[in-house]
């Protein structure tokens, strides 16, 4: 399951742009989040982790 601490995002958007089948941008929050419908591959969701620079994401 993939997961954002939205408490620590920092809103860079690097998330949405390596992971857009993933993670969405909350404008009016200016934070990340996750999609309901998650489909993307766990490379994709790797690659999102590696570029968070708050590493706020997580996927147990
Ligand atoms: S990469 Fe990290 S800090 Fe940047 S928007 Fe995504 S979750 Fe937030």
């Amino acid at each position: 399951m993939v997961e954002i601490d939205r408490e620590e995002c920092l809103g860079c958007e690097a998330c949405v742009e390596v992971c857009p089948e993933v993670f969405d941008f909350d404008a009016s929050e200016g934070k990340a989040f996750v999609k309901d419908d998650v489909t993307g591959d766990e490379a994709c969701i790797d690659e999102a982790i590696a570029s968070c620079p708050a590493s706020c994401i997580t996927n147990e």
